[in-house]
């Protein structure tokens, strides 16, 4: 019997799963990446952003994007020199937070959906004066996004 894991499969129903051939599953090691490890390197990769532009599109702060990236490759080269398999899947963590300044609406977005902060507009009321208002795992606590003042 195999306990079921209480999971939130509804949002997120795809795990990839690579696996390098002629290795029998009971041998093969696995390295986890998240799904922020993976859209850290796609935007640095694949996107070819800068660390400036791929931390404002993933909503996090340069330094936890460099942290991202970097734990990214040491994953990646990892199954690919010791010939592990990679599993994709979604952390265990909570929806980013926004609210609006204008009407005070709150809503949630889940990580990785590909959206851009900076082009989050208010559900409720449509205004770009919105903010993200919840910390999680990033220090420096200023997500203050809607100004457009840097694109002049
Ligand atoms: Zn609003």
């Amino acid at each position: 019997m195999i306990p079921r894991k209480h999971r939130h499969v509804c949002m997120h129903p795809e795990i990839k799963f690579f696996k390098p051939h002629g290795i029998p599953m009971g041998q093969l090691e696995v390295v986890d990446l998240t799904d922020e490890e993976l859209e850290a390197m796609r935007l640095k990769n694949i996107e070819d952003l800068d660390q400036i532009a791929a931390a404002e599109k993933m909503g996090t702060s340069q330094s936890t994007f460099q942290r991202l990236l970097s734990s990214a490759y040491k994953k990646v080269t990892e199954a690919l020199v010791n010939g592990k398999a990679v599993k994709i899947h979604e952390l265990d963590r909570p929806m980013r937070k926004f609210e609006c300044w204008k009407c005070k609406h709150t809503w949630e977005e889940p990580f990785g959906n590909g959206r851009r902060g900076i082009d989050m507009k208010c559900p409720e009321c449509g205004s770009e004066e919105t903010h993200r208002c919840d910390n999680h795992g990033h220090g420096d606590g200023r997500q203050i996004w809607g100004h457009k003042g840097h694109s002049n």
